[in-house]
């Protein structure tokens, strides 16, 4: 006779364990599918009449919370995450675009972006045009009678060019044209671009969001109509965000005002530093006076330039090379926004793909290290980059 081991296992972890008590912290919940009672709760929830949830890739509590925190942070009505920031921009553009639609991307864009533009969407009958100039007039003559969408980036990677996002938003509503900003390397923290008047802001959250370079998401906020519209093509494409990912970003978000005080002061302290260093040739940072557009950084980011800048050591790839190797603690990763200092070489990795030529044009040259600082103590990252640069 049957002992109903294998049921048994089958069914295990099933019985309910009761609490009068509750989670302190949303747990995380590891499934891919809900089970529902009867054909009315169905049809209830489906219609969104009454709450619940479906199957993962339609959503689950984790990337609810993720996206409720980060509309609320981003000032939009909605937001929808997604499984990185690629993904979130390609939802973005297959939400707003068709075939026969053209977007204008700022060529000083994340070059990921640039590529799923130029490569990607052009397959399908999108075209895309890159923007030299992001200044709003520059924007206004570009924009052409297919133009649909134009994506900019608050603060560009790696030279920290800064847009102005109230002129461009004027432009781009008199135009009927949709404007996406990919509010990454700012974060909420500095400013929100729907406020600002911008349509679609766009975030990789493995970066300063997520903030500890353990997880790879993206999240987008806007209207509740652009996100409905969002959500429901996400669902046919696919990429929806893992639930563990997004109760990491949570996480990571309970501590994004904090780490982005530091790690902004710290980084403000370092451009000094660098500023006057007889081995650098140029500081690249948003929040000096110098900086070319640090008026538009006044105006519309309360005089905050992040916590990105770039710098131009003397001398070429060697003299880059000899610093990379001379750091200790600061490590070379390709990424950013972590609590702790690192620094990349943009011509060796973010735009390996352009010729010399192409880098020198827009301006990275080869000596050129980019650097996204951690929430440690000033002085010990401003001691480490003195004894690499002097080593
Ligand atoms: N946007 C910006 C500004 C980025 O720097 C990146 C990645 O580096 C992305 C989007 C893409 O994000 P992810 O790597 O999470 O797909």
């Amino acid at each position: 006779m049957s002992d109903h081991f294998s049921t048994d296992c089958a069914h295990a972890g099933e019985d309910p364990i009761p609490s009068e008590s509750t989670p302190a912290v949303m747990p995380i919940y590891q499934t891919s599918v809900y089970d529902f009672p009867d054909l009315g709760v169905v049809d209830g929830v489906w219609e969104g009449r009454q709450s619940g949830y479906i199957y993962g890739r339609y959503g689950l509590p984790n990337t609810f919370a993720l996206e409720n925190i980060v509309a609320k942070l981003e000032k939009g009505e909605a937001a929808l995450a997604s499984a990185s920031g690629m993904a979130s921009i390609m939802v973005a553009f297959s939400t707003l675009l068709q075939a026969g639609d053209e977007v204008l991307v700022a060529q000083d864009s994340y070059g990921g972006t640039v590529s799923l533009a130029a490569r990607e969407l052009t397959r399908f009958g999108i075209a895309t045009r890159l923007i030299i100039d992001s200044r709003s007039q520059a924007v206004q003559s570009a924009i052409g009678s297919k133009t649909r969408a134009v994506v900019v980036e608050t603060l560009s990677n790696p030279l920290w060019n800064v847009v102005d996002i109230p002129a461009l938003a004027e432009v781009c509503r008199a135009k009927g044209v949709r404007l996406l900003v990919d509010n990454t390397a700012a974060t909420p923290c500095i400013v929100r671009p729907l406020e600002l008047g911008a349509d679609v802001v766009i975030h990789s959250a493995t970066k300063f969001l997520g903030g500890h370079h353990d997880v790879t998401a993206g999240i987008l906020a806007g209207s509740r109509d652009f996100i409905a519209k969002a959500r429901e093509s996400q669902i046919r494409l696919g990429p929806s965000l893992a639930a563990f990912d997004a109760w990491l970003t949570v996480r990571g978000i309970k501590t994004l005002a904090l780490r982005m005080e530091r790690s902004c002061a710290n980084a403000l302290k370092v451009a000094k530093f660098l500023s006057s260093h007889s081995k650098v040739a140029r500081v690249y940072y948003p929040g000096l006076e110098t900086h070319p557009q640090h008026e538009i950084v006044r105006r519309t980011m309360g005089g905050n330039g992040g916590a990105m800048l770039s710098f131009d050591i003397d001398g070429g790839i060697l003299s880059a090379n000899r610093f990379v190797k001379n750091l200790k603690r600061i490590r070379f990763a390709p990424s950013f926004g972590g609590v702790t200092t690192s620094i990349t070489h943009p011509a060796k990795t973010s735009h390996r793909s352009l010729s010399g030529v192409q880098r020198g044009e827009v301006g990275i040259g080869d000596a050129l290290i980019r650097l996204s600082a951690g929430i440690e103590d000033a002085d010990d990252i401003i001691d480490e980059i003195d004894a690499a640069l002097q080593g």
